[in-house]
Formats: C-alpha cells, sequence, structure tokens
C-alpha cells in the first residue's frame, strides 16, 4: 500500500465564504497556515496571526491576496489578554466585524511528569487553553453585537476550536497537552450550549497525524513514520490541508446545524486500531 504523503483535493473553486471575516491564530504555520489560506480560497477575509515568525505571516498573507480577497498578519500572542483583545478589536476596525474565530495556535513542552517543570505545565495551558478562552470571548462579544445578518449567514458567529485526538486519548509524557486539548473539549462543548440561543456556533476540529513542525520527529524518517502508521487504520499521515478543508466546511451555512461537535480528522486514529486483530 502506499502510505506517501498525498496530495489533498482542494475545494471547488466556490466562495462560499464570500463576504466573511475569519481570523486564524497560528496562522503562519502548518494547520493554521493551511486554513487560513484554505478560507480565504473560498471566498473570506483572512486576519493570519502570528508569534514570531513575522515574515512567513506575510507569506500567507500574500497568498491569501492571490484569490482576490483581503488579508493581513497581525502580532499577538494568545495567552496575553491585552494582546488578543487588541487583535480583535483592531479586525473589527479594518475589516469591519468578525464572522469565524480560528483558535488554532498551540504548542508542545514534552516532558514524563517527574522532569516537567510548572514553565512546561503552565506555557502549555496558557497558550493551548487559556489561549482559546480569550479568542472565543473576544470574537464572542462582536458576534453578539453585531447578531445575524442574513445576507452573510445564518449564524452570528462561528468559533472553531482546534482540538486534538488527545482530548480524548491519553499521552504518556504529554500531560500537560493531554490536558489542555481536553480542557478544550469542555470549553467547546460548554460554550456551544451557551451561545447557541444567540446563534453563535461553536464546534472543535480535532486533527490526528496531521504532517507540520509540531510533530516533525514522529514522521520525518522512514522508520518513525512507519511506527507512526500503526496508530493510523488509513494508512497515511495527514497534510494541512485535510484539517484546511473540514475547517472551511464547518464554517459554512452548509454546516449551519452543526453546533457543539468534535469532528475528528485523524485516518481513524481514534478507533482503537490496537484492537484491530483483536481483543
Ligand atoms: P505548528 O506548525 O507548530 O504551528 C503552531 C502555530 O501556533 C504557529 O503558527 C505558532 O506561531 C503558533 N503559536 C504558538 N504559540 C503562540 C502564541 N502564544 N500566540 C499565537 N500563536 C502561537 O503546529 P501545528 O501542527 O500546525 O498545530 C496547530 C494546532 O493543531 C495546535 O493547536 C495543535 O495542538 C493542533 N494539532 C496538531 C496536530 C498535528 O499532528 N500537527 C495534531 C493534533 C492537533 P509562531 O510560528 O509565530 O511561533
Amino acid at each position: 500500500m502506499d502510505t506517501s504523503a498525498s496530495t489533498v483535493p482542494q475545494p471547488l473553486a466556490h466562495p462560499f465564504l464570500k463576504g466573511q471575516k475569519a481570523l486564524v491564530t497560528g496562522a503562519n504555520s502548518g494547520i493554521g497556515k493551511a486554513t487560513a489560506i484554505g478560507l480565504g480560497r473560498v471566498g473570506a477575509d483572512v486576519v493570519v496571526n502570528y508569534v514570531a515568525g513575522r515574515d512567513a505571516a506575510e507569506e500567507v498573507v500574500r497568498e491569501i491576496e492571490s484569490f482576490g480577497v483581503r488579508a493581513y498578519a497581525h502580532e499577538a500572542d494568545v495567552s496575553q489578554e491585552d494582546q488578543v483583545v487588541d487583535m480583535v478589536s483592531r479586525m473589527v476596525k479594518e475589516f469591519g466585524t468578525i464572522d469565524v474565530m480560528v483558535a488554532n495556535a498551540g504548542l508542545q513542552r514534552d516532558a514524563p511528569i517527574t522532569d516537567m517543570t510548572m514553565a512546561q505545565w503552565q506555557k502549555v495551558l496558557d497558550v493551548n487553553l487559556n489561549g482559546q478562552f480569550l479568542c472565543a470571548r473576544e470574537a464572542t462579544k462582536e458576534f453578539m453585537r453585531r447578531g445575524v445578518v442574513p445576507e452573510v449567514s445564518r449564524s452570528a458567529g462561528k468559533i472553531i476550536c482546534m482540538s486534538s485526538v488527545h482530548q480524548i486519548i491519553p499521552w504518556a509524557g504529554h500531560v500537560n497537552y493531554a490536558s489542555s486539548k481536553g480542557g478544550v473539549q469542555m470549553l467547546m462543548a460548554t460554550l456551544a450550549q451557551e451561545l447557541a440561543p444567540h446563534r453563535i456556533r461553536v464546534n472543535a476540529v480535532a486533527p490526528g497525524a496531521i504532517r507540520t513542525p509540531i510533530n516533525r520527529s514522529a514522521w520525518d524518517t522512514p522508520e518513525a513514520e512507519a511506527e507512526l502508521l500503526r496508530l493510523v487504520p488509513y494508512r497515511r499521515v495527514g497534510d494541512p490541508d485535510d484539517i484546511a478543508n473540514v475547517v472551511a466546511a464547518l464554517a459554512s451555512d452548509f454546516f449551519d446545524y452543526v453546533v457543539g461537535t468534535t469532528i475528528y480528522v485523524d485516518g481513524g486514529m481514534t478507533l482503537f486500531p490496537g484492537f484491530a486483530t483483536g481483543g
């Protein structure tokens, strides 16, 4: 079987998010980059958030602008309240509003529990969980202020939380990361329940193993990739576009009745592959 990376088909050139304004955090790399470009490809204007890599963010902006939509890069650390507040308020000034918040930024600081420092624990929770809380809160204020604009979307706004299969799969040596994603699951579900009456849709996407810098050591040698694929029934490592396509669909009115759901995009990683041959 060919387990090499595939070219993920792109959505038809239909601008189904035309007129919508999207913000993607951590959009200068990996999944966030593919998502920001993917949203631009289907017609959204996009804010490309980054924290360190300005050049990479500017490149993403140029690629999005090539679709004839607007984009700009915005530096902000999603774990810092004032920076998230400023980021969303600038977006409202420049683009008029926000329709889609993709809370994607995330990182790992791995260590066995006995070696894990408080700083490693705190950093991951600050970025992966607190950052999503702040982004969701600031977007929600604008969604509620503006309400539904029927010509733009049936909903008053969409929040898409980038979670992980590790919101349900325990992960030894990564207790900070797995705890942060478990928290994202409940953040998403609780906000979905709280905000649905306001016609705000909150959902999550939970990637499995996607080929990005965050997990390079898991796929960058044939041996590592073979080991990884034992955990993936579909027998290929995911590409960032696999996630971007799902985010674009989820942000659209095709998914208007999808509320409080996590979509696993994982090649079957959550299907307990260890039980495939018995149990
Ligand atoms: P990545 O390529 O390392 O990208 C991470 C992004 O997060 C970068 O753009 C980085 O910006 C940004 N970021 C880090 N700290 C930030 C902060 N404090 N404020 C704002 N942005 C910050 O990793 P990725 O694989 O695309 O990960 C994206 C998301 O997908 C994460 O939430 C991750 O947990 C999730 N995920 C990934 C996988 C996978 O297999 N790759 C699987 C499950 C879930 P700078 O470059 O500027 O630092």
